[in-house]
């Protein structure tokens, strides 16, 4: 997905670009599977309304449609008893997971949660941040849960609390879309536009090695079967173990650890919220947000399989079609305070180049999730674009300036033409 919204954005000034792509199809983990009618997204996929993903389509003008989950209808799960989840004020009078004491807390903080200044507390653990500022023991369970369903993220001991906060805040301000037809409609307007914005995709080619011409330039990529494709610049769009692969960078090392959930994705004979089956069928997730170095297996699956039948009784007799993904990467790293939030991310330019930018959703200083896949796609294009255009380094403050714009301007049409010349395309791994 970053990869195909860098390549749209370059193109879309005016500059040649190859967008490569190791597997037979795109998308990545944004892609969709269509099993016996029913579109199977990579586990639970919610599109944040009022993030930068949703901005980002609708500026290249990719519309896609679903529903918003409803208000009401939700259960928590409190020492294996079902109670409703307080959500708005009907279930929060009528919950029994809150005591008295606690719902009045709750309400507090719902009330006053979208002025909370996150900027101080990204260097907080979420869970000291909570021990100070909610007293009650069931409100601090209930928003960590939150946390756990808006982050995916199970580890309040390192859990940047800014972090944690600012998704809350994204989920209060604009809720989430499920997507009728899956995420897969993202990747196909994604790619619909790269292609009508000039794009070359080749699919099937592994990019293995970034060829320099100096000790900071590249000019070639070398792909798997041997070819070697010449460049002017890189954008790499892969995870940080691929950009250490070919960048020779240490990534993997220096970052947090991966986001993971364990997933039941479940195919159903009953009615649905988004479409995503066919008509009387629904898709169901079951997930289990893992925490750092936990491991899934057989056991998780029976946990989710247990967990169906306290929640929806009778759901093997309606069972179509079920996979379970034990450890799936949701995002590349976690957003921790030690690093200081999504601030502490590594930026969109590679340091050790003059001419290669990664992006993902481990990447930059906006967003998380695809959010952040989406502002730092954004970022690498525009980094990118002011390089091609004369600021091969950023020391400059004219250069940081031109691309503090042009990260703007790319998500803002109309784009600034660059002219091609005889410049060789911008590879996008
Ligand atoms: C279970 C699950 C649930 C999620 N739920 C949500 C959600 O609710 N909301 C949300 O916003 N986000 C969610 N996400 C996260 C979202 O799916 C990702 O952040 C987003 O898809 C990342 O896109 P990307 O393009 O940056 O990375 P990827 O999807 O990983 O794409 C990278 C691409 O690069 C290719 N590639 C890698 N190396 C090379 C190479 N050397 N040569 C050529 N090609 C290469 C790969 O094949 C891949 O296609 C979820 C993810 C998962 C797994």
């Amino acid at each position: 997905m970053s990869g195909l919204i860098a390549s749209t954005l370059v193109a879309r000034a005016g500059l040649p670009v190859v967008l490569l792509e190791k597997s037979t199809s795109l998308g990545g983990r944004a892609a969709s599977r269509d099993k016996h009618g029913f579109i199977f997204n990579l586990g639970p996929h919610a599109l944040y309304r009022a993030g930068h993903l949703r901005r980002t389509l609708t500026t290249l003008g990719i519309d896609v449609r679903g529903a918003v989950p409803g208000a009401n209808g939700g259960f928590a799960l409190l020492d294996g008893r079902r109670h409703t989840l307080p959500t708005g004020l009907m279930s929060l009078l009528t919950t029994g997971v809150l005591t008295l004491h606690g719902k009045f807390e709750l309400a507090r903080f719902q009330s006053r949660l979208t002025a909370i200044d996150t900027a101080p507390i990204r260097r907080e653990t979420l869970a000291s941040w909570l021990e100070s500022h909610v007293a009650d023991t069931g409100v601090r369970q209930l928003l960590q849960m939150l946390v756990r369903v808006t982050t995916f993220t199970n580890d309040p001991e390192h859990q940047s609390a800014g972090a944690a906060v600012e998704q809350l805040q994204l989920g209060a301000r604009g809720s989430v879309l499920y997507l009728d037809g899956g995420w897969q409609t993202i990747v196909d307007g994604l790619r619909r536009t790269a292609v009508a914005s000039g794009v070359r995709i080749i699919s099937a080619a592994h990019a293995v090695a970034l060829e320099q011409s100096t000790a900071r330039q590249v000019e070639a990529v070398r792909l798997a079967d041997g070819t070697a494709m010449h460049t002017s610049a890189v954008i790499v769009a892969g995870g940080p173990a691929d950009v250490d692969v070919l960048a020779g960078t240490r990534f993997t090392t220096a970052l947090p650890a991966p986001i993971r959930v364990a997933t039941l994705d479940l195919a159903l004979r009953s009615p649905a919220v988004a479409a995503l089956a066919p008509a009387g069928g629904a898709m169901i997730h079951v997930s289990k947000y893992l925490h750092p170095g936990e491991t899934a297996g057989r056991d998780e699956e029976l946990e989710l399989e247990t967990l169906m039948d306290t929640m929806q009784p009778g759901w093997r007799e309606s069972l179509v079609f079920k996979q379970y993904l034990p450890s799936l990467t949701v995002a590349n790293a976690e957003v921790t305070a030690a690093q200081g939030g999504v601030e502490g991310r590594p930026p969109s330019r590679v340091p050790a180049f003059d001419n290669v930018w990664v992006a993902g959703d481990w990447v930059g200083p906006r967003g998380q999730l695809s959010d952040a896949a989406a502002a730092s796609a954004a970022d690498a294009a525009a980094g990118t674009l002011a390089a091609l255009k004369g600021c091969a380094t950023s020391a400059t403050e004219s250069c940081a300036t031109t691309k503090d714009a042009e990260a703007d301007s790319l998500v803002a049409p109309p784009f600034r033409a660059v002219s091609a010349g005889a410049t060789p395309p911008v590879r996008v791994t």
